[in-house]
């Protein structure tokens, strides 16, 4: 069972493999990466891991890409079973240098080739690297996926990187440094990575850049296993029994002491085998050590980490499970609404966009729309806001009486009289003036209907920057194309029809609309201001009332006075007494002639009727036009749009000629489905192997 699940995580690992396993994977698999300085060992240590020499070595930055070594027991991945496996102690484990056919190694991005031969894989490893990296000793983070069967391996997933270094070499990049440090962190920062922090024993601990590294992305030590190489090389009498013992830096998983071959074993190709003997010797005879000689060297510590790694995996399998599960779910969403590659026809494309736009279109001016946001109006919702806020306050924003003075009424009154002069000339100057303010009512008018059609093409920006329409760029630009000049052509009829709804106004005025003031009725109200009943009249002097007689008279001086004053009427100032000459040479009158002088109490008196006429008259036809215009609109714009767009564009795309182009896919979309389809088939993968633990 133990041996099974590590096997699913291989397998995870597998499949998840072509997403690069950097921050693009949706899913982080336990696995344990290596860090440590250059020459710290970190090969040495996998290679006495596996048990064989397979590692590409030399001076300067060998490991230059990430190398995601699987180690499968094959006994037990067989057999499933739970024995425990001595690691290349017993007697027939075959010689490095030798070809054996129980063990193997296969690489990822080589399927289906067996390598048995350990000196190939490391040529393999050699090339692969220069394939990603170039000859000039720059790294990848691609990493390089190779799995080891073997009957004396312990189930196991290792990364090695590259080893912390200072200073480029060559015409390494001169970031080679940060680079190699974004990428370790890259690995150990996920919160599952185990981190093997590799220290060689003759070094200071407190200086190991391994170790550094590590604390900044586990501060607790709680995931970090130290271990310690080159414990043969430290000076005589000293030893690492500190550091074991957690006096130094403590790590939750402590530390393993471990002997690699030195580099004069390598050169005098002495074997693993030997080696690991050697190691097994070395601390059962040393004094500091033989009392926990098992708890050193290499066999220990694989069995650590095997163990580590389970329980690991164990912790950690659910929420695996569950976040493949998850973004399987937000992939194939994606792709969903990416929709299909290309398999339809042009018109079947645009008959689907027409459609779909059609709909989202009545939808937003109905408010029934999926898109429709809690933040702020839309669609038809802001169309009401114009007609019942922005129109409405426009229209009652037209004072008729800024622009109608009392003068001009007098004017007006002697104008429409014509050479016959009227018996009441006060109507018809009625007519003229209210249907000149009538006339102030087309502006606000056209404008509303501006103001509607932006509305309209707000709604047609809000449904085509939705992602589905920017699949085909093309299609798209040309549908608004169209959109917009089926709206424009029909704004023509829309201002046709307000202007004639303005027009009927201006052209009859019916003064019999029963809202109406009557013409009676306004005389009387002008006859109350202007005569309110008759106050008994005041002494100046005194303050008393006066005696009637004297009422009388004060009465008759008051009209009398009134009449000196301008009692000539209208022409009174042209025709005074002062131009008694011209009034006798009968000169033509001047170019500009104006209503002059004081007015009558007659004139004032009809003024006040025709103002107050005016007003009663302007209120109704404010409240018709701002009722009948948005009706208007309505009906020659809004519902016209609604119930002809689809046939507009449909006619339109379809008799396009070069439709065939306008459907070719947005490029961005191409590369967006193949990522998608990709993910969509690893994770599928990914959430089959999981599913079946
Ligand atoms: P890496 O750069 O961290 O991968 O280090 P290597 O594994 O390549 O080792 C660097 C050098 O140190 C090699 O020459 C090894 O032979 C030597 N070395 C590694 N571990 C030990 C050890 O435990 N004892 C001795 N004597 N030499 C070691
Ligand atoms: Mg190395």
């Amino acid at each position: 069972m133990d041996e099974t699940l590590i096997a699913t995580i291989n397998k995870l690992q597998d499949a998840l493999a072509p997403l690069g396993g950097g921050s693009s994977s949706p899913v982080d698999l336990p696995q344990i990466t290596v860090v440590g300085s250059q020459s710290s060992g970190k090969s040495s240590v996998l290679e006495n891991i596996v048990g064989r020499d397979f590692l590409p070595r030399g001076t300067g930055i060998v490991t230059r890409r990430p190398l995601v070594l699987q180690l499968i027991n094959k006994r037990a991945a067989a057999k499933s079973s739970n024995d425990l496996i001595q690691i290349n102690t017993t007697k027939e484990n075959g010689d490095a240098s030798e070809n054996n056919a129980d063990e193997w190694g296969e690489f990822l991005h080589l399927p289906n080739k067996k390598f048995y031969n350990f000196e190939d894989i490391r040529t393999e490893i050699v090339r692969e690297t220069d394939a990603k990296t170039g000859k000039n000793l720059g790294i990848s983070p691609v990493p390089i996926n190779l799995r080891i069967y073997s009957p004396h391996v312990l189930t196991l997933t290792l990364v090695d990187l590259p080893g912390l270094t200072k200073v480029p070499v060559g015409d390494q990049p001169k970031d080679i440094e940060k680079q190699i440090r974004d990428m370790i962190m890259k690995f150990i920062s996920k919160p599952n990575a185990i981190i093997l922090s590799v220290n060689a024993a003759n070094t200071d601990l407190a200086n190991s850049d391994g170790l550094k590294l590590a604390r900044e992305v586990d501060p607790e030590g709680s995931r970090t296993i130290g271990v310690l190489t080159k414990v043969d090389l430290m000076d005589q009498g000293t030893d690492v029994i500190d550091i074991l013992a957690g006096r130094v830096i403590p790590l939750r998983f402590g530390y393993v002491p471990v002997i690699n071959r030195g580099q004069k074993d390598i050169e005098t190709k002495k074997t693993i085998r030997d080696a690991l003997e050697d190691e097994k010797a070395f601390f059962e005879d040393h004094p500091s050590y033989k009392a926990k000689a098992h708890y050193c060297g290499t066999p220990y510590l694989a069995k650590k980490l095997n163990g580590i790694l389970l329980h690991h995996i164990k912790g950690t399998l659910p929420d695996i499970k569950m976040r493949i599960e998850h973004s399987l779910k937000k992939y194939q969403n994606e792709l969903s609404l990416l929709g299909p590659e290309m398999a339809e026809s042009p018109t079947s494309i645009a008959l689907n966009m027409i459609t779909n736009f059609a709909k989202d279109y009545n939808g937003i001016l109905n408010g029934e729309s999926k898109e429709l946001s809690s933040q702020e109006l839309s669609g038809g919702a802001r169309i009401s806001f114009v007609f019942h806020e922005i129109f409405k306050n426009g229209i009652g924003a037209i004072d008729p009486f800024d622009q109608i003075k009392d003068a001009d009424i007098r004017t007006i009154m002697h104008n429409t009289s014509g050479s016959a002069p009227s018996l009441f000339v006060g109507t018809q100057a009625f007519e003229v003036l209210v249907k000149q303010q009538i006339h102030r009512m087309e502006e606000p008018s056209l404008r509303c209907v501006n103001l509607i059609f932006d509305e309209l093409v707000r709604i047609l920006s809000q449904i085509i920057s939705q992602p589905q329409y920017s699949r085909y760029p093309a299609l798209k630009e040309q549908l608004s194309q169209y959109f917009i000049q089926f709206l424009r052509e029909e704004l023509i009829p829309t201002n046709t029809l307000v202007t004639d709804i303005i027009q009927s106004e201006e052209t009859y005025v019916n003064t019999a609309h029963p809202d109406f003031l009557k013409g009676t009725q306004a005389m009387a109200i002008v006859e109350e201001k202007f005569h309110p009943k008759p106050q008994v009249a005041v002494d100046p002097k005194t303050g008393k009332p006066l005696p009637p007689s004297q009422q009388q008279l004060q009465q008759q001086q008051q009209q009398q006075q009134a009449k000196e004053e301008g009692g000539n009427g209208f022409f009174g100032g042209f025709f005074s007494s002062k131009n008694k000459k011209r009034l006798q040479s009968m000169e033509a009158p001047p170019p500009v002639l104006r209503a002059t002088g004081t007015m009558s109490e007659r004139e004032s008196m009809e003024t006040e009727v025709i103002k107050l006429l005016i007003a009663s008259y302007y209120n109704i036809v404010q409240r018709t036009v701002s009722d009948v215009v948005p009706k208007a609109i309505m009906l020659k714009l809004i519902v016209k749009s609604k119930e002809n767009i689809q046939k507009h564009l449909l006619e339109k795309l379809y008799n396009s000629p070069d439709l065939a182009d306008m459907v070719k896919e947005n490029e961005l979309t191409v590369q967006k489905r193949k990522e998608c389809v990709k993910m969509v088939e690893v994770l599928t993968n990914a959430s089959e192997i999981v599913s079946s633990v």
